[in-house]
């Protein structure tokens, strides 16, 4: 399947003055069309590219690329190309990406903001996702929540890709026995990187 691919729009049509078509002589019969090109993906146009045109005769059809052209009316294609401005459609892709980094940036920084809120009140059934020590991820569940202790129980499986810890984050993964550890224990892991992100349903 192609993705990727140019497309056109013609965007301005113009009657030339004072021009006689070299083909069949009719004063005033010559039009200019100018196009211009762009870059889509998945058929939705992401920027423009360069201008092109063409001249056409109204009453014997020719038509003419630039390099055809007669020096008078290359001028005047000239100048209708240099002041022709294409639609914003043709930017369509670049606002729609625009868009998505915007709320990726947004909802990245949503995220460390609710993980720094869970850190500081944690609640049974809060998902720590950590780095273990050889390198792969895993995630350990709180069980239990004291005034100074956390009680948390740690996933069966691990993962080699953060990106992949939804597939090993199910309940029957989960043993019943718990590990305790200190609320300034698990800040401390967390400004050294080994907890990563919290999760809340
Ligand atoms: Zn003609």
């Amino acid at each position: 399947m192609i993705f990727f691919g140019t497309g056109s729009a013609n965007i301005d049509t113009k009657k030339t003055k004072n021009t006689v078509c070299q083909h069949c002589k009719t004063d005033n019969s010559l039009f200019i069309n100018i196009y211009r090109r762009h870059a889509h993906v998945f058929w939705i146009p992401v920027f423009p590219l360069g201008k092109s045109g063409s001249s056409y005769c109204s009453h014997c059809k020719e038509v003419l690329s630039q390099k055809q052209m007669p020096e008078d009316l290359k001028m005047e294609y000239k100048n209708i190309k240099g002041n022709a401005k294409g639609p914003l459609w043709q930017f369509a892709g670049l606002a729609v990406l625009a868009c998505l980094i915007t709320f990726v940036i947004y909802s990245g920084g949503k995220d460390k903001e609710n993980t720094q809120l869970y850190l500081n009140v944690p609640v049974i059934g809060d998902v720590y996702e950590y780095r273990a020590n050889n390198g792969n991820y895993s995630t350990m569940k709180i069980r239990r929540v004291t005034e100074d202790s956390l009680f948390l129980s740690l996933n069966d499986y691990e993962i080699n890709r953060i990106s992949r810890l939804y597939k090993i984050e199910k309940n029957e993964n989960y043993p019943e026995d718990t590990y305790g550890y200190s609320k300034s224990e698990v800040k401390l892991m967390k400004r050294q990187g080994i907890i990563l992100n919290i999760e809340r349903d």
